[in-house]
């Protein structure tokens, strides 16, 4: 069994570090938060007070963290990964960033001797409590090998996407597909309502039929019909709209980069946008279903 540090416990990092501990795994976890280092804890997480103690012995060092700011600060600078990590510590990123902080993550490990494995994951808080996440790995086949051993307990597929950075690349590319796939589970789920259908009925026919999609199964927005998404708990948090802005418009800089025209991600990023101005980004993604109704309610 490894020692392995965590840096970035939140809704993510929290239920992913546990399940390395119920794997048999040492996991020692830092985060600027108190109150989620209390929580990992809770869950067999060693807590400690900074990433230096985080990393020390450990085999292996994981980030969960919010946007590619936190992570370049987080691996940069005296109190740093590469400040206090063993060349020998395996470095895999679980945060969803742009391609360009996820090669700058590549080369600035690879000059100082270090490895470093682009890891991002999908199937959202409720496979990071299941155990069942995507990891789309990138980075040299031997090291991509080393990192399965490590990400297994979490997940459910662990997918070699191949060089550098086709995890992450991998990963933007999916979640834009998700939102444009979400934005017709929201108008769907209200034009079933309006025509006077079950919404219970309406979902299985969807799962069973042309209509079904990810969101469809898991973030149905009707409430009493999943108990995976957020309609039955006041749209709080599942996947924030905040992290689906970062998303969308991370996929949406590197469509533009590559001359692509992509207007349904950007009729998503513009909804995400529309309610994060009106105070909403903490709330779930799947809120956008407020745009749907004649009067904005749900
Ligand atoms: P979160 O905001 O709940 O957790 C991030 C944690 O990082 C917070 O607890 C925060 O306090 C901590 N943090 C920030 N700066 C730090 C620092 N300098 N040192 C230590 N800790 C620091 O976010 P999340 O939902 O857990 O998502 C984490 C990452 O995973 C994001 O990049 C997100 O896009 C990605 N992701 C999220 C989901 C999801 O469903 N929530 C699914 C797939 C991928």
């Amino acid at each position: 069994m490894s020692t392995i540090a965590w840096i970035g416990l939140g809704h993510m990092g929290a239920p992913m570090s546990g399940n390395l501990v119920a794997a048999g795994h040492t996991v020692r976890g830092y985060d600027i938060s108190p109150a989620c280092v209390e929580a990992a804890a809770a869950r067999g997480v060693t807590a400690v007070a900074s990433a230096a103690e985080a990393l020390e012995g450990a085999d292996a060092c994981f980030t969960s963290l919010p946007m590619p700011a936190h992570v370049r600060s987080v691996y940069d600078g005296p109190d740093g990964i590469w400040a206090h990590a063993s060349t020998d510590t395996l470095l895999l990123d679980t945060s969803t960033v742009d391609v360009e902080t996820s090669r700058w993550c590549h080369d600035e490990s690879t000059a100082r001797g270090f490895t470093f494995v682009d890891s991002p994951v999908s199937g959202g808080t409720a496979g990071a409590e299941a155990h069942s996440l995507a990891f789309m790995l990138g980075g040299a086949p031997a090291d991509l090998e080393r990192a399965k051993a490590f990400v297994e307990p979490m997940a459910g597929a662990v997918i070699l996407c191949g060089e550098a950075t086709a995890g992450i690349a991998s990963k933007l590319v999916n979640n834009m597909m998700l939102f444009v796939s979400a934005l017709g589970v929201a108008e769907g789920s209200q034009l079933a309502e309006q025509l006077g259908l079950d919404p219970k009925v309406f979902w299985s026919v969807a799962n069973a039929a042309s209509g079904q999609s990810w969101p469809q199964r898991t973030w149905y927005p009707v409430p009493g019909v999943v108990t995976t998404g957020s309609a039955d708990k006041n749209f709080d948090a599942t996947f924030s709209l905040d992290l689906a802005r970062k998303d969308c418009s991370l996929a949406l800089q590197a469509g533009a980069a590559a001359g692509l025209h992509l207007p349904a991600a950007e009729l998503a990023l513009s909804q995400f946008e529309q309610l994060v101005g009106e105070g909403l980004g903490a709330k779930d993604t799947m809120l956008i279903t407020k745009l749907v109704t004649a009067d904005g309610s749900l």
